[in-house]
């Protein structure tokens, strides 16, 4: 079987220096917060291209951290999409902030700005004011970010990125997180940067921001055993860190596998009814998942897994329709329709870095059937 995902071949392929890492962890005595955690966040930022990073315990806390560090909460909304993984929604409320769901662009699967510009211009009734929008830079290519970075300035709404699939895309040549107030990631073992557990991180210019998100991570702690901020414990450990340390240092390398594998997929598809991934002009995709969009979505799933092929659904169910949101969370005034078409269409196909030649090709001679 080829599988979609296979975060414990990419342990495999860097295990000497990933048993290493974890031994000087566990010979150092200290696990938690301490040089390794320390020098991940240096480094990670450096190669980010952000002044400062700060480690936490998931994807998920470093949304939350980054909307709490700029204020937001109570009496906030903050606009984001409902094509995302349910963590994105997630962290906006458990700051106490009120979700608004923007539809998406079809093409490309990220928040559609028309939609942003139409629910800004009128937001649900009964809705505190939005104060912040969290575009989400879906299977590793970049939103729109001219266009929603337009519609945060001129309407002075903080920007936070959820980068979680996409360490290392671009836009326009510089790298997505790198735009926006703060940029949340997560190490999460399948994401193209992986611990082996969990793991997260804020990327942000803003050395302050950085200081309050630092304190708010451990109990609102700027010195020790005292609260200046009302705090929450969301830690990066120190192995997690050790281990990201390593695969920082092949991230770019994995990456650039990830694409030629994806370029292997577009050949395979032209001349099928299967539509590859849309690229965005301007953003360098680092295809976190390829998705492909087809109505037989369904059929082609069945016939890749009697061929031995695994594949992925991401996301069977929008957000707002999910048992947890559904009649409860609010969405722009035109609705989520795209969002909702794309759910029964989408399908994500193997692809991971460790993936042998043969495996590649044996993924894109299946499409080369009628679907
Ligand atoms: C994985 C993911 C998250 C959450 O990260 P965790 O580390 O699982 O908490 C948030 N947003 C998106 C888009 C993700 O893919």
């Amino acid at each position: 079987m080829i599988v979609q995902a296979n975060p414990g071949a990419s342990y495999r392929a860097l295990k000497t220096e990933i048993d290493a890492a974890v031994a000087r962890v566990l010979d150092s005595g200290w696990y938690i917060l301490g040089q390794e955690v320390k020098a991940f966040e240096a480094e990670f930022a450096a190669w980010e291209g952000t002044s400062r990073a700060v480690g936490c315990g998931n994807g998920t806390d470093a949304i939350v951290l980054a909307l709490r560090g700029l204020g937001i909460g109570p009496g906030c909304s903050v606009a984001t999409v409902s094509h995302t993984a349910v963590a994105t929604v997630a962290a906006i409320e458990m700051t106490g902030a009120t979700p608004v769901l923007i539809d998406i662009d079809p093409a490309h699967f990220t928040m559609d700005p028309a939609d942003l510009a139409a629910t800004l211009a009128a937001p649900p009734a009964g809705l505190p004011p939005i104060k912040a929008v969290l575009p989400v830079h879906l299977y590793g290519q970049a939103a729109d970010l001219d266009a929603i970075g337009g519609l945060c300035r001129t309407n002075g709404l903080k920007l936070i990125e959820d980068c979680a699939q996409a360490h290392g895309a671009t836009w326009r040549g510089a790298k997505v997180g790198t735009f926006g107030d703060a940029a949340t990631f997560s190490f999460y073992p399948t994401k193209n940067l992986g611990a082996l557990g969990d793991g997260g991180a804020v990327a942000t210019s803003d050395a302050a921001l950085a200081d309050r998100i630092a304190a708010v991570r451990q109990y609102g702690w700027r010195s020790h055993y005292i609260s200046d901020d009302v705090g929450m414990n969301s830690r990066l450990d120190e192995m997690q860190a050790a281990i990201l340390r390593v695969k920082l240092a092949h991230l770019d390398a994995a990456n650039a596998r990830r694409q030629a594998i994806a370029a292997v997929y577009d050949r395979a598809l032209e001349g099928t009814d299967i539509r590859p991934p849309a690229r965005r002009d301007g953003a360098g995709h680092v295809f976190h998942l390829y998705v492909v969009r087809t109505e037989a979505r369904d059929a082609l799933q069945a016939r890749l897994r009697a061929a031995g092929i695994g594949s992925g659904i991401h996301y069977p169910q929008p957000v707002h329709l999910q048992p947890a949101y559904k009649g409860r969370v609010a969405l722009g005034p035109a609705g989520c329709r795209e969002t909702e078409a794309a759910a029964s269409q989408v399908l994500s196909l193997p692809l991971y870095p460790e993936m042998t030649d043969a495996e590649v090709e044996t993924v894109a001679a299946a499409f080369a059937r009628p679907a």
